[in-house]
């Protein structure tokens, strides 16, 4: 009996009709190049496996690495290891990608995809209600920050359902949710290091208004951006034409 693992975020899905529901989300088709993350014992894997040719998963437990390879189904392809240190491009491409996240590392997770963007065909995860809402949130709310900007600049991002916290074992204290990203074509953004200075700065201070968070880098007279409004106030686009000002300061 494998032990769940708190360090590694596991939290298993144990109820078949949300499963099968995330699957009709994804709805994988024969030919697909598809990753999972974090498989664990298999919950989403051998519903996936039905639909696939091929499915690459990713996990870091060695224990349920053993269990995955006892399934014996040469379909499915296992990677051993930590997925932010995992080449993504070394799948074929246009990936989709899918899992339920360790939550304790759904951010840098993200990022990592983030940083891989130009393989991905789209993502399907399971996340923190709570981290699901911040992706989605618009400028206004409260909730609305660097992960919104950044995921919403190059992602189309929309939260399909929520999950709650029965449908696992062990139970987590929190409600889960499904969101969806595909990549936008052309994203406005040049440059993302850049871009993702910005916005950092920008919410660094999120009482403070930009003319503060920004005071070393960027001044009024240098951007039509109205510097006197607070990070939360601005649209993704508006971001995107404060870092072309900024890209043009001198
Ligand atoms: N997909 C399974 C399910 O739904 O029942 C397990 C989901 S559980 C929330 C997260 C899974 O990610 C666990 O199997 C855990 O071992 C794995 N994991 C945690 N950190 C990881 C990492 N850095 N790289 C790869 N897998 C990781």
């Amino acid at each position: 009996m494998h032990k769940a693992r708190k360090r590694f975020g596991q939290n298993f899905l144990s109820d078949s009709r949300v499963i099968e529901k995330i699957i009709s989300v994804i709805a994988p088709q024969k030919a697909d190049h598809m990753l999972e993350i974090g498989p664990g014992k298999g919950a989403m894997t051998l519903p996936l496996l039905k639909h696939l040719n091929k499915l690459n998963v990713i996990e870091i437990d060695n224990d349920l690495i053993t269990l995955l390879k006892s399934f014996n189904n040469n379909n499915l392809i296992i990677h051993q290891g930590d997925v932010l240190k995992f080449n993504i491009c070394s799948l074929p491409s246009p990936l989709r990608v899918v899992g339920n996240l360790p939550y304790n590392i759904s951010s840098p997770i993200l990022f990592h995809l983030l940083n891989n963007r130009g393989h991905i065909e789209d993502m399907t995860f399971m996340l923190q209600r709570e981290v699901v809402e911040r992706i989605v949130a618009k400028n206004g709310s409260k909730i609305y920050g660097r992960l919104s900007v950044m995921m919403q600049a190059f992602f189309n991002v929309e939260m399909i359902f929520i999950v709650p916290p029965e449908c696992f074992k062990p139970e987590p204290k929190i409600d889960s949710a499904i969101v969806y990203f595909k990549p936008i074509t052309k994203p406005l953004v040049k440059d993302i290091d850049v871009f993702e200075k910005i916005v950092k700065l920008s919410f660094s201070q999120r009482r403070k208004t930009l003319k503060n968070c920004l005071k070393s880098s960027l001044t009024q007279n240098q951007t039509s951006i109205d510097l006197s409004q607070r990070a939360e106030a601005l649209s993704v686009n508006d971001f995107i034409q404060l870092t072309n000002d900024y890209e043009k300061r001198y």
